[in-house]
């Protein structure tokens, strides 16, 4: 039975993560942006199935692309959502535990790290997202600069941690200074569930 993507409620309230990101910045780009890669994926693949029960052809170039640029758009924001939290409710600090571990292997220091991962989302072109992924093969943490949603990425690295840097998730708050929205994401990280992310493969 096949199903539909479906936008997921967030782990907190539209205005839990002010000043952070303001309310009217989160509720836009989660019910505006977010649902739209929801409904277009969808859409698409409506025509697909459409296509399979008519016996007739796609355009398969534009249609899988359609389908990586809609489809990597709601699971890196659904990814997103939940690594971010409250100050209230654990959001920001420094991880713990073998995430802590791991950083310090990987880039020698949270500072490092911080550092690392900040200027590839700051120099992402265009519309992009900085995740910070983990390689089984390799057991290494990675930091993947994502065009748009779906360009750049590694198959099989596992996404922990994902920023999204489209002007669309700061622009109300922060116009162009995409570095101070970077900067302010620290504040409000979820490292319970980052870490948790990488325990589960580790
Ligand atoms: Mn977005």
């Amino acid at each position: 039975m096949l199903r539909t993507y479906t936008l997921p409620a967030l782990p907190y309230g539209y205005g839990d993560l002010a000043p952070n990101i303001s309310e009217d910045q989160l509720k836009i780009h989660h019910t505006k942006h977010h649902q739209a890669y929801v409904n277009n994926v969808n859409a698409a693949f409506e025509r697909l199935d459409k296509a399979v029960k008519e016996g007739s052809e796609i355009d398969r170039k534009a249609f899988w692309k359609d389908v990586s640029f809609n489809l990597g758009g709601h699971v890196l924001h659904s990814l997103f959502w939940p690594n971010m939290a409250p100050p209230s409710r654990g959001g920001g600090g420094a991880p713990g535990g073998k995430l802590a571990d791991h950083i310090n292997l990987c880039f020698g220091s949270f500072e490092r790290f911080k550092r690392e991962f900040g200027l590839t989302a700051n120099t992402g072109e265009g519309s992009a997202w900085a995740a910070l992924t983990f390689s089984p093969e390799a057991n290494r943490l990675a930091i993947m600069q994502i065009e748009k949603h779906n360009v750049n990425v590694f198959p099989n690295h596992v996404v922990l941690m994902a920023l999204d840097v489209w002007e669309h998730a700061y622009y109300l708050d922060y116009k162009n200074d995409r570095a101070k929205f970077i900067e302010a994401f620290w504040n409000i990280v979820n490292w319970d569930e980052v870490g948790k992310r990488l325990e589960r493969l580790l």
